[in-house]
């Protein structure tokens, strides 16, 4: 990893970022705006015509924001850190990642110039990071494959997630050419340990998952178990009205994801109701 700031001043230090910036829409949808606004041209999607829902970026035929879940907060949290038009994309998945938990940061990444905000949040001390990166690609003494040998250190720590979303060429430059991130430990997912049903985009690496999944397993991995069972519902939900679209195939929102996101809300609500 690497990085240089192109700053000659150095910039003074935010405060620590106890929750991600409050603003209308979630992380990745500000990320979307800014770099909206950041573009000399539109950005045009494929398939774009006909009006998104600015919430599921959906056509409104297909608009699955009735169906999102509603969360308690999660103990770990995710960093988003996103290739250049990523968050533009109608099929990112970083931006169901930040539906789902409320802890979600995202970044815009640069080789030449660094967000503070990332660096703040970091050093935050309520936050142990970890990058999350093939093993196979890092020095051995970097690589974790589970939280347990970090957090004998640091047991009060919550653990931040640091997902480098992209493409994997652009993954592996992020990583590359990141030196922000080199001290931090490198979690290391075992792609037998998720089996991969995302059918939006393929990829030649069989052990490429798509960014919500990578976020579920990194969920699961820190006990978050409901939320993780719930990205992963929700990822199959979004995929199954994303696809309806781009198909022009009935959609069935009976179907057994469906199904099963709403089992798993309603089992936040019987919990909630017996919290009380
Ligand atoms: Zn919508």
């Amino acid at each position: 990893m690497r990085y240089m700031c192109t700053h000659d001043v150095p910039l003074p230090s935010p405060p620590p970022p106890l929750s991600p910036e409050p603003g209308p829409g979630h992380a990745v949808a500000r990320l979307r705006t800014a770099r909206l606004a950041a573009s000399a041209k539109p950005f045009v999607a494929r398939g774009s015509g006909g009006g998104r829902c600015a919430s599921c970026r959906l056509i409104a035929s297909h608009c699955l924001c009735a169906s999102r879940p509603h969360l308690p907060r999660t103990r770990a949290g995710v960093c988003l850190v996103m290739g250049d038009i990523e968050a533009l994309k109608p099929s990112n998945t970083g931006w169901l990642v930040a539906d789902v938990v409320a802890d979600t940061w995202a970044f815009g990444w640069s080789r030449t110039a660094v967000d503070p905000g990332l660096l703040a949040l970091l050093a935050d001390p309520q936050w142990q990071p970890y990058v999350v990166f093939p093993g196979e690609f890092v020095s051995p003494e970097r690589v974790v494959t589970d939280l347990n040998a970090v957090e004998d250190h640091a047991p009060r720590k919550r653990p931040l997630f640091v997902l480098l979303d992209g493409t994997w060429s652009e993954a592996r430059k992020m990583f590359r050419k990141s030196p922000y991130l080199d001290h931090l430990p490198v979690l290391s997912l075992h792609p037998e340990q998720v089996v991969s049903n995302y059918r939006l985009r393929r990829s030649a690496r069989e052990s490429h998952f798509c960014t919500s999944e990578v976020a579920a397993l990194c969920l699961a991995l820190a006990g978050d178990s409901h939320a993780a069972d719930t990205l992963a519902a929700w990822l199959d939900v979004f995929t199954a009205h994303y696809l309806s679209v781009k198909r022009w195939a009935p959609l069935d929102r009976a179907s057994e994801a469906h199904q099963r996101l709403q089992a798993l809300a309603a089992s936040v609500g019987s919990f909630d109701a017996g919290v009380r």
